[in-house]
């Protein structure tokens, strides 16, 4: 097996934009770091000694996002850019943030894909860290029927399925390995919302910041004109009407499964909480940022209580 290095990025990368869920404005930094750093924030707002490392035991929260905090350091709907870190193969870097959000941009990880890309990454003289497990690890929300399983193997791989019981979605399946093109393949496909739940979400002051640019919108139950116009009126523009497939028109679809294939971005992101790429095989049904993150905790404990014995 050829020893692959840590890399970090080749220069600064500033990105702006609102949250989607507090609609607060932040200007983030990605600063190349040295080798062992792994993911760290740095709410810069909060002083010099901020400093939240991007790891499972500093979820805080995962209701609609992902949210670490340390201390009085929050950062919340961290996943797309994890992905993007993750499926980039970027081990250290230290992000600069001078607000409680990461930009939703277009909902999708495909702006800092794009920028590392354009310079390439630096490889740096430590070999990368695989995470090896001694053994399976299952999890399951009964509840939900969700599940997320881990099997050691050679080399990295995920299969997920997405079935919400949705005539719009249908089952969607989405695979990742080391030689799928993270770039083109799960990087541009965006977040979504279904119809039904957005009145409630900007009733209850959920989504701040959600707009036409930054959800695709799956229409399952019959709407009237009335809620398609007044869901123009939130999202301030002319109109909007639905798609013979069931989608908004707010924007076309980049891939016909673009939500399955979302939910693998959003599982990479989270799983990286692990703090490494696993060697193993994941098998995700139903996916969310619950369980992806309960797993990413599950491998750190399993390696904590091997490194202690
Ligand atoms: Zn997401």
């Amino acid at each position: 097996m050829t020893i692959k290095k840590q890399k970090t990025l080749n220069q600064e990368y500033v990105f702006s934009g609102k949250g989607l869920h507090t609609g607060q404005v932040a200007k983030m930094v990605l600063k190349p770091a040295g080798v062992n750093t792994g993911v760290v924030f740095h709410r810069t707002d909060l002083g010099d000694e901020a400093f939240v490392e991007a790891i499972a035991e500093n979820v805080s929260s995962t209701a609609r996002s992902t949210t670490i905090a340390k201390g009085e350091a929050s950062v919340s709907t961290i996943e797309h850019l994890m992905s993007a870190l993750a499926g980039m193969g970027v081990d250290n870097v230290i992000i600069e943030i001078d607000n409680v959000e990461v930009p939703i941009l277009d909902g999708s990880a495909r702006y800092y894909v794009e920028a590392f890309k354009k310079d390439g990454l630096k490889e740096q003289d430590t070999a990368k860290e695989y995470i090896t497990l001694p053994g399976e690890i299952e999890i399951a929300d009964e509840k939900t029927g969700s599940y997320i399983k881990v099997i050691p193997s050679e080399t990295p791989s995920i299969d997920l399925t997405v079935d919400f019981g949705s005539k719009v979605l249908g089952v969607q399946k989405a695979h990742w390995d080391c030689g799928t093109d993270y770039s083109y393949e799960i990087a541009p496909c965006r977040t979504f919302v279904f119809f039904h739940e957005i009145e409630y979400l900007f009733q209850n002051n959920l989504v701040k910041g959600g707009d036409v640019e930054n959800a695709i919108v799956i229409v399952e139950h019959p709407v009237t004109k009335e809620q398609v116009d007044r869901l123009a009126g939130l999202f301030n523009v002319p109109s909007l009407e639905i798609d013979s497939n069931g989608y908004l028109n707010n924007l076309q679809l980049h891939f016909p499964d673009e939500c399955g294939r979302h939910k693998l971005l959003d599982l990479i992101g989270d799983l990286s909480l692990a703090g490494g790429l696993v060697n193993a095989r994941v098998e995700a049904f139903k996916p969310g940022h619950s369980i992806n993150t309960r797993m990413a905790k599950a491998i750190r404990e399993v390696l904590s209580k091997l490194n202690n014995k």
